[in-house]
């Protein structure tokens, strides 16, 4: 699972990017993550981590990680080769939700490239270069899926009324996110269609930092149009996130009292990103180490096994589950069990949120 950064030069996405990306993720523990320059992993920041380890004293704490990808290139016009052109294209197709940037500070020394500091304007117009790309490969599609339908196939048939439908909605101007289908089939071609604006979106406000407490005018319209698409918004001022992670625990802590927050904006927008992205945790705990681990919402006890290793997938027999909660209540996993609070569960065992796990298997 990994999300896209998304927005017009100079609204802060570099400078976020690189502030999310910095906090030193040791790379032996997330051997899968991509080694190329605007790829990052970014820790998920949980304080159920801190609880377990509280009773279970362990080596190490290892968080869950978001995948993060740098996409720069779109301005207005990047559909018809403005820019970059297309090439923003190759890499937004792949992630699976995005993180679009918007610029709420007013600083008279960063160039803005409309002229002046305007979200809304701003979001359209991102939203019209996603959109018109969407067109293109609709168009293209469509002339493929008639073929296949003249055929007979009934798949085919479905596929370019469904085609047909996302046409009329972009040509509208209307992005293809608000367009859910009930039935599972129909969803799966939609899904397959790989749209840009069928993604879902968080809109990331980043702001000055005097508006971090108070929300200025400029965030408030954001939120407006947020939730007049169901969407959610996170305020950030990415200028002193970055400055925050360069810093020591105790300056940050330090740092952070003076702007009045208790954590990086950071954490929050971790967090909104595995919410956008259908995502939840479970974990292991033991002596070596206490790790949250990542799982779609609804995946069975093997599938999550299958995160820790393919082969515990594959040779799963049962899993012991317990939660958090029995553990602060009775704070060792002996007396979890004398209390008979821990659960045996088998191969259709879906998981819940926060399940702290033992596998056994093959
Ligand atoms: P990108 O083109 O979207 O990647 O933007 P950058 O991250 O490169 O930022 C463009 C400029 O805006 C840089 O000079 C940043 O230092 C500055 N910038 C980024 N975030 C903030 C912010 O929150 N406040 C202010 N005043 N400047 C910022």
């Amino acid at each position: 699972m990994e999300a896209g950064i998304v927005g017009l030069p100079n609204v802060g996405k570099s400078t976020l990017f690189n502030a999310l990306t910095s906090a030193g993720i040791a790379s032996e523990n997330y051997p899968f993550c991509t080694i190329e320059p605007n790829v990052g992993a970014v820790p998920v920041p949980d304080s159920r981590l801190d609880t377990i380890q509280s009773y279970i004293k362990t080596q190490k704490v290892i968080p869950a990680i978001l995948q993060l990808v740098d996409i720069a290139g779109i301005v207005r016009g990047a559909s018809e080769g403005e820019g970059l052109g297309n090439q923003f294209l190759t890499h937004i197709r792949n992630v699976d939700a995005i993180l679009h940037v918007v610029r709420c500070f007013d600083d008279p020394d960063i160039i803005h490239v409309e002229g002046s500091v305007d979200p809304i304007r701003d979001i359209e117009t991102i939203d019209t270069e996603l959109m018109l790309a969407d067109l293109q490969s609709v168009e293209q599609q469509i002339h493929k899926a008639q073929k296949n339908a003249r055929t007979g196939d009934k798949d085919a048939k479905r596929k370019v009324e469904i085609l047909q439908e996302c046409h009329d909605r972009l040509a509208e101007g209307t992005p293809i996110r608000g367009l859910v289908y009930e039935d599972p089939a129909s969803a799966k071609i939609l899904r397959e269609l790989q749209l840009l604006t069928s993604k879902r979106v968080l809109y990331v406000a980043n702001v000055e930092e005097d508006d971090l407490l108070g929300e200025g005018e400029l965030v408030k319209r954001v939120r407006e149009r947020a939730a007049a698409e169901g969407g959610e918004v996170v305020a950030v001022c990415a200028r002193l996130e970055a400055e925050l992670a360069e810093l020591d625990e105790a300056d940050r802590a330090e740092m952070l009292e003076s702007v009045g927050l208790t954590e990086p904006a950071l954490a929050s927008l971790a967090r909104a990103a595995y919410k956008l992205l259908g995502l939840q945790s479970y974990f292991t705990a033991g002596e070596k180490e206490v790790r949250a681990w990542t799982i779609p919402i609804g995946a069975t006890a093997p599938q999550a096994a299958g995160v820790i290793h393919t082969d515990f997938e594959k040779g799963f027999i049962r899993c012991e589950t317990y939660s958090v909660d029995d553990l602060v209540a009775l704070h060792t996993e002996k007396a979890i069990r004398e209390a008979g609070k821990m659960r045996v569960e088998g191969k259709a065992y879906v998981m819940r949120d926060g399940d702290v796990c033992h596998f056994l298997f093959n």
